[in-house]
């Protein structure tokens, strides 16, 4: 039987290939929503992060810091959410002398249109097995926290870092993992990757859940 050629890029090459494809098409549908509610692609993301944080809101500088992205384009793009009505300001829970940006009712209404616009990439990850899409998910995390460890992208919200996660403590297969915010068990297939109740956990905890973690889910 013929082999293929030995100038068969490496398997390493090959995936970042496959995945800056992923990355243009999603780059394309995020150029389309945004404009859709009138709006640039990283107003959008700001909104959908808001949004996901619910009338707590964040300060700008957090917001900055979370989406890696700085701080003079974080404030343009909430002052200009501000005068579209999106978003509002209001006194930050966690500190009474400064102010937390929130996503307003119209806010979450325009981030749900947004939604609804057809998007490829998510069909052609919807036609994924169920496995193959929870199987995903969790290589993704490991790829995002090994960025993360890097300083490629800021600390995100996801279970994984969370100081309520605790992997692997039921023997429930399908409802493994337990968050203690919530009090719940749950599955592989509800990690979160930006969760609005994350609270960030000590790195010596964090090490270890992600130890027990890995151990049986790797
Ligand atoms: S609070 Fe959110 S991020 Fe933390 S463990 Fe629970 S679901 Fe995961």
């Amino acid at each position: 039987m013929s082999k293929l050629p030995d100038d068969t890029p490496p398997l390493i090459d090959r995936i970042g290939v496959g995945l800056s494809r992923v990355a243009t098409a999603m780059r394309t549908e995020a150029w389309t929503a945004a404009d859709a509610i009138g709006l640039n692609p990283t107003q959008l993301q700001i909104l959908t992060f808001l949004v996901a944080r619910g009338r707590a809101g964040m300060r700008v500088k957090q917001i900055a810091a979370y989406l890696g992205v700085s701080q003079p384009t974080t404030t343009d793009s909430v002052n200009a959410l501000l005068r579209k009505g999106l978003v509002d300001k209001q006194s930050d829970p966690t500190d009474a002398r400064a102010l937390a940006v929130a996503a307003t009712p119209a806010g979450e209404s325009a981030v749900r249109r947004a939604g609804e616009l057809a998007s490829a990439t998510e069909d052609a990850i919807a036609a994924l097995s169920k496995l193959e899409q929870q199987d995903l998910l969790v290589h993704l995390l490991k790829i995002i926290r090994r960025l993360q460890m890097a300083g490629a992208i800021p600390e995100q919200r996801m279970c994984v870092n969370c100081r309520y996660f605790r992997p692997h403590v039921h023997d429930d297969p399908s409802a493994p993992h337990h968050c203690a915010f919530v009090d719940a068990a749950f599955g592989p297939a509800e990690l979160r990757v930006d969760c609005g109740e994350y609270e960030s956990g000590e790195e010596g905890a964090r090490e270890t859940a992600w130890r027990v973690f890995t151990r049986e889910a790797g």
